[in-house]
């Protein structure tokens, strides 16, 4: 869905369950919407791309609340600054975020509206399940597994943490190369997948690098071996180029 549970923004809203079990821990929906609302920068000094914190205006041991309008974005050393005399800042912290307008998280209000029509279509088609940035982020905390793609989708899926062991794919656009005088060998073409076997019985797989047309060779790269200059009538056509390929990442 977005980023931020809407939710997060109202009273009615329930943080993610260890807001009852470690209070230390701020829920990332209301962690992501205050740094929204803020402009994703510092409230203090106005930095933006760097490591953002979010400050408890009225201190948790002072029984400030975990809600948004206790909350403003800071950047490390603004945040440091604070440290031990929270106090001296309220005042002044408070009006910032009285005079800011906030404009920020009405667009993501926004967003949510035009969001309807795709949610009815879909729950035409079957159960639909709702869930947020936010939520996904407040898992992965609470399994403490690394942030990646994979793990994420597990998260979003709401799965069980010993799922979550999947391989990473990345997915990439892929030009042809234009600039080449020829652009086929029997019909095989650049960054075309194709299998071919070697008189000591290695077979491999990969994409078409270079072309040879006068002597019906072709180069093609496979994960462990360029190959070079290899009979193209031996050659095993797999899939033609489209305009995406992927593989499964290193890491
Ligand atoms: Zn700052």
């Amino acid at each position: 869905d977005v980023s931020v549970d809407i939710r997060a923004l109202t009273d009615g809203y329930k943080p993610y369950r260890w807001q009852y079990q470690k209070s230390n821990r701020l829920d990332e929906n209301i962690r992501k919407a205050a740094i929204l609302r803020d402009g994703s920068k510092c409230m203090e000094c106005g930095r933006a791309n760097c490591r953002l914190e979010v400050h408890h205006i009225k201190p948790r041991r002072r029984n400030g609340s975990n809600t948004l309008d206790n909350l403003i974005t800071l950047c490390e050393s603004c945040h440091q600054k604070t440290e031990g005399q929270e106090e001296l800042y309220m005042d002044r912290y408070f009006s910032l975020l009285k005079s800011s307008d906030h404009k920020n998280l009405n667009y993501a209000q926004h967003v949510m509206i035009g969001k309807k029509w795709l949610r009815k279509q879909l729950s035409n088609l079957g159960v639909l399940y709702l869930t947020n940035g936010g939520d996904t982020a407040n898992k992965r905390i609470d399994w403490n597994v690394e942030k990646s793609h994979a793990n994420d989708a597990v998260c979003i899926t709401d799965l069980q943490p010993d799922t979550y062991d999947m391989k990473e794919w990345a997915i990439k656009p892929m030009r042809r190369k234009s600039k080449a005088k020829t652009d086929n060998v029997l019909g095989i073409r650049h960054r075309d997948l194709v299998e071919y076997t070697f008189k000591n019985g290695e077979t491999h797989r990969g994409y078409v690098t270079a072309l040879y047309p006068e002597q019906k060779a072709i180069n093609f790269q496979s994960p462990t071996k360029h190959c070079k200059k290899v009979n193209a009538r031996k050659c095993k056509l797999l899939w033609k180029y489209s305009k995406i390929y992927w593989f499964e990442n290193a890491s």
